[in-house]
């Protein structure tokens, strides 16, 4: 039910318009002898000053040990378990609801995705682009919409699972199975470690930025207006649907779809896919992913070079994220788009990568 562009070819448009900084290799990125491809600083290829916390730290290991105690949130679990019981009866009214309850389904999910993808992800906790105030305020407000916890809280544990990418400090950890990475991780209390490593990570640009902060502290009531209420009531009122459709279909289902699809981010494109940039690491490529996500799949190389705004090698191929926000730029609103060099990423793929890239 999502936009997904596959024109990789008009990309080639984009890639010289303004705006972009194309990050260029280093001399090391030419070097040939194994020994010195061995030696080369990860991460020499990331300009982004004011943002270093979501580099992968491989000096944090786990402790040997028994596995973790399982804690139970019982509120998150009821509430989980009704969200999805609403959901599964709206599939039942579907044949049954009116086709603009469909459309703006659809529309709504669509915006709510960015306020995750443009917004929450690529903008807020990987800094790979700026945006100006008008979109910053749409990305915000989209952002409501998809009611996954504010900005400022899933950037931290974005950064943290980024930083200490599967291990107990990373909040959905995916050595611990695909139930957990996908939706056991909120049913739980956090561990001990998530507390420890997230408490420190330097969050100081969202703390210095008043719309982020500003969500904060208004989120409840602001994610029960326009993430619960408007679209329940807009089909209700404004074209007669019943007021069941519009909880089970416009909220319920709609809601349901988008918290499961960004959730296979965290499980399905950490468990199946290949790793062409980096074997070591367990995040993969998964188109379905992709798909499912506004271009959020491509995932190993997005956990390889966290820094590109396309969190992948290409531009517009099924990724409509990076394509809206390449509309932002050529309308001003969007600049600074960090972008890794071809030959830093060919350089990657040689030196780290499980040969399954073509170019490989
Ligand atoms: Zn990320
Ligand atoms: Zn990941």
């Amino acid at each position: 039910m999502y936009l997904h562009l596959t024109l990789h070819s008009l990309s080639l448009k984009i890639a010289s318009s303004r705006g972009t900084t194309v990050i260029e290799p280093h001399s090391w990125g030419q070097q040939s002898g194994e020994e010195e491809v061995e030696k080369m600083p990860l991460h020499s290829e990331d300009i982004r000053p004011e943002m270093k916390e979501d580099i992968h730290d491989p000096s944090y290991q786990d402790e040997e040990g028994p596995p973790p105690k399982l804690e139970y949130v019982w509120r998150n679990i009821i509430l989980m378990a009704l969200l999805h019981l609403g959901a599964l009866y709206g599939i039942t009214l579907v044949p049954s609801c009116k086709v603009y309850t469909w459309l703006l389904g659809i529309f709504y999910n669509i915006v709510a995705a960015l306020g995750i993808t443009a917004g929450a992800h690529r903008l807020w906790s990987h800094r790979t682009y700026k945006a100006r105030l008008p979109l910053r305020l749409f990305l915000i407000m989209a952002n409501t919409m998809a009611f996954q916890n504010d900005v400022y809280e899933w950037a931290r544990d974005h950064r943290v699972h980024h930083k200490f990418t599967e291990t107990h400090a990373d909040p959905h950890n995916s050595r611990r199975g695909f139930f957990f990475s996908h939706v056991g991780w909120l049913l739980v209390r956090k561990h001990p470690a998530v507390k420890e490593k997230g408490g420190k990570l330097d969050m100081s640009d969202l703390k210095a930025e008043k719309l982020v902060m500003f969500q904060r502290r208004y989120y409840k009531p602001a994610v029960l207006l326009i993430g619960i209420i408007l679209p329940t009531l807009v089909p209700w009122y404004f074209w007669g649907e019943t007021f069941q459709h519009s909880l089970y279909i416009a909220t319920f289902l709609r809601y349901t779809i988008v918290l499961n699809f960004t959730w296979l981010v965290n499980s399905a494109a950490h468990l199946y896919g290949y790793r062409p940039y980096d074997r070591n690491i367990g995040a993969r490529e998964n188109a379905l992913v992709s798909m499912a996500t506004l271009g959020e799949g491509f995932h190993n190389y997005h956990h390889a070079f966290p820094y590109d705004y396309s969190v992948s090698e290409y531009r517009w191929h099924i990724n409509f994220t990076t394509f809206f926000i390449d509309c932002m730029a050529a309308l001003g609103l969007a600049y600074d788009r960090k972008r890794v060099s071809k030959a830093a990423v060919l350089a990657r793929i040689k030196r780290t990568g499980d040969g399954s890239h073509k170019s490989g």
